[in-house]
């Protein structure tokens, strides 16, 4: 890792990537403004234009280093993929010349077979073509010049994650144009889904990690009794970074500016070892590219700093797990933020009713939004007691929750002395930002100009909540316009003003400002008739329901095919997630574990014996009890392990996709969870040295 930087910050921003600077400055002008447009309206771009821009683009990818192309994508497995071609092209005399077409650029052919496709698979050919994504930049890694792309089947089905989240955003952008029009903002033309995602992670010793095949292979822990020390003492949020950690944090830094991912705040977490970055937030689709990015090069460079850096949800048990706060809040292109109360009553209409339509959606869509954060490993994070319960509820703060309050009740908002600005239950204060932002056990919370779910977990695409949020939001907002299109001008404030109190009379149940991480909470929010979907299995079959299919349909997000190979292929990825714990649980114990365990049994009544022999009145008392507890915990993992490689083989033999996840999730989770009780007990009496795998004391306190 280079140390030296010479070049300054500005400078190295952005400086591997195919920016609109470096179109401004290499495009010829009518060119620019093509492509231009194509970014602000998705229109076409002819070939002509895809041509200049791929003879300029490859220029200056080749003085950049670059000798490949990739179109690069996000399959349904949720991480990124590539297929590298070079740019060498043969010139019949034995030599080569580098080239690049428009063609080349604007659509790839990889072969889709091998990708998760769900039941689509059979009703496309195997062949699928990614298509170029112009609003979101190029750039160069590792000598590849990179296209993000969005991946289709040959018959235009979505097999990726950018394209429905593309989908989302003209749907949002265009019902939320239609309803400012209404509201007489008549400039917009556009507007944008600005989403920041903060990002957080563990960073464990390299070579620790590597002797744990759980890690390896699952990315958490399936055994391992808890340290004596957790986060209990709560000194390692926002503590001193240590001096390694701090120097990882700074390459890691310097590598995303150089890719143009704003990489802002870093700061340790709650758990040690644990730590966050946020970035500045972009457009949504951006947001989500630059998300993924992160993920990959927070692991590459760990591991030229000698650490692993683990995403996972649940890395560890008894301390917390990590999520990815999706701050998300809509930009219209004269540059208002929809979502800002602002000062003035004029915008306070337009907040109050995008407000409406995002406490309405959520509410309506809440078993989607679960849906889009539910995986295996999310799954051991929702409900566990440090991360929002998987029941769905918005925090409005108590300033913004006694607005609505009073619009529901047509009662006069007065508000607090120092934030009075004017009377009127349609006139907002201004909101500020800390009487927003205290709740942190809300899945959903308003913080002040934007929304926060708390509920995605670390690993997972930011496409995914994004696409439910923005299809949501876009179905009320199309609703309510329906209901005002036809109202006459000397109606409308009135009309307006009674629809927002009926939707959010309708809608308040969902609004709750207490501590979410409560059981009285759960209890209250069964009352009020939300969801409580604690698992994967549990959520999916909602995916199916009319309303939903519904929504994505009407508004051309997915059809009910590519809805079908969704629902499938999550539930297929749960099952195979667990499928490989197990096995890997198994084997950890039948082989790592268990020579640890004879290892230290031979020893302990070795001692014994030599003892007896030496005085053969002690009664060893010490030894025996040892021997004992060992025995009956190996007894009871023996018994364990059986089950449950019996019930994994059964699991393995239900062909029905729900039912396969159920049985993993209700039979299997729970038989790995009584092996490692078992395991952990013994475990826990085992000296370090007989084990041949690291313990959790030296995973979580090994950094320096
Ligand atoms: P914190 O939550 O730590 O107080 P901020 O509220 O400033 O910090 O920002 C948290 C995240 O929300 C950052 O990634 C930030 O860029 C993002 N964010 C801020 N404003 C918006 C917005 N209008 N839309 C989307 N994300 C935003
Ligand atoms: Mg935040």
């Amino acid at each position: 890792m280079e140390k030296t930087k010479t070049t300054s910050v500005p400078e190295e921003f952005g400086s591997q990537v195919f920016n609109d600077k470096v179109m401004k400055e290499r495009l010829p002008k009518d060119i620019y403004k093509a492509v231009k447009k194509t970014i602000e309206n998705g229109t076409h771009l002819e070939l002509d234009v895809a041509n200049t821009v791929a003879a300029v683009m490859k220029e200056w990818a080749l003085e950049h280093g670059a000798t490949h192309f990739t179109h690069w994508f996000q399959p349904m497995t949720g991480l990124t993929a590539e297929k590298h071609d070079s740019f060498i092209s043969p010139t019949g005399n034995g030599g080569v010349i580098m080239e690049f077409s428009g063609k080349e650029l604007v659509k790839g052919e990889p072969d889709a077979s091998s990708f998760p496709s769900g039941g689509l698979r059979a009703t496309f050919e195997a062949r699928g073509y990614t298509a170029w994504d112009p609003s979101s930049p190029a750039f160069i890694k590792d000598g590849s010049l990179y296209i993000p792309t969005a991946f289709c089947s040959y018959g235009g089905e979505a097999l990726d994650k950018k394209t429905p989240l593309l989908r989302s955003m003209e749907a949002l952008s265009k019902e939320s144009v239609k309803m400012l029009h209404l509201l007489g903002d008549a400039d917009v033309t556009h507007v944008d889904t600005t989403v920041g995602s903060e990002q957080e992670y563990f960073l464990i010793d390299k070579d620790l990690y590597l002797k744990r095949k759980d890690l390896v292979m699952c990315g958490r822990t399936l055994l391992g009794a808890s340290a004596p020390k957790g986060q209990e003492m709560e000194d390692h949020y926002f503590g001193v970074l240590k001096p390694k950690v701090s120097e990882y944090m700074h390459d890691l830094d310097h590598e995303l500016w150089k890719l143009g991912v704003p990489a802002k705040t870093k700061h340790n977490e709650v758990a040690p070892s644990q730590h966050e970055l946020a970035p500045i937030f972009e457009t949504a689709n951006v947001a989500a590219d630059h998300n993924q990015l992160t993920m990959e090069i927070m692991k590459k460079v760990a591991d030229k700093h000698n650490y692993a850096c683990l995403l996972h949800e649940k890395p560890f048990e008894g301390i917390n797990g990590s999520g990815k706060h999706n701050n998300w809040s809509i930009v219209t292109d004269t540059g208002i933020n929809l979502l800002d109360p602002g000062k003035t009553p004029a915008e306070n209409t337009e907040f109050l009713t995008f407000l409406a339509a995002t406490i309405a959606a959520v509410d309506d869509y809440a078993d989607l939004m679960r849906i889009s954060v539910a995986s295996a490993g999310n799954d051991h994070r929702l409900g566990a007691n440090e991360a929002p319960p998987a029941v769905i509820s918005i925090f409005v703060g108590d300033e913004l929750e006694a607005v609505l309050e009073s619009i529901i009740n047509d009662t006069d908002f007065k508000a607090a002395e120092k934030t009075q600005m004017g009377m009127g239950a349609h006139v907002l204060p201004h909101i500020t930002k800390d009487t927003t932002d205290r709740n942190r056990t809300s899945p959903f919370a308003f913080t002040g100009n934007k929304f926060e779910f708390r509920m995605p977990g670390s690993s997972l695409s930011v496409a995914d909540p994004n696409v439910v949020l923005n299809t949501a939001v876009a179905e009320e907002l199309s609703q309510m316009f329906e209901k005002l299109k036809d109202v006459p001008a000397e109606e409308f404030d009135e009309k307006l003003h009674a629809l927002i109190k009926e939707m959010l009379t309708e809608h308040k149940r969902i609004i709750f400002n207490g501590n979410g991480y409560t059981d009285e909470w759960i209890a209250e929010a069964e009352k009020r008739g939300l969801y409580n979907l604690k698992s994967l299995p549990d959520a999916m079959p909602r995916l199916l329901v009319d309303k939903n299919v519904k929504l994505f349909v009407d508004h051309k997000i997915f059809t009910k095919v590519e809805i079908e190979s969704r629902y499938e292929i999550y539930l297929e990825n749960y099952a195979k997630t667990i499928h490989i714990e197990s096995l890997a649980l198994q084997e950890m114990v039948k082989k790592d574990f268990t020579a640890g365990l004879l290892a230290y049994q031979k020893v302990i009544s070795d001692e014994a014996a030599k003892k007896k022999e030496l005085l053969p009145d002690l009664t060893c008392g010490y030894e025996t009890d040892l021997m004992k507890t060992l025995d009956t915990e190996s007894e009871a993992i023996m018994t364990e392990l059986k089950k449950l490689d019996a019930d994994t083989a059964k699991a393995e033999t239900i062909e029905e996709p729900l039912e396969k996840g159920k049985f993993y999730h209700e039979v299997v989770l729970e038989d790995m969870s009584s092996l490692r009780g078992a395991v952990d007990v013994a475990e826990a009496i085992i000296p370090d040295q007989y084990l041949p795998y690291p313990t959790y004391d030296s995973l979580l306190f090994s950094l320096r």
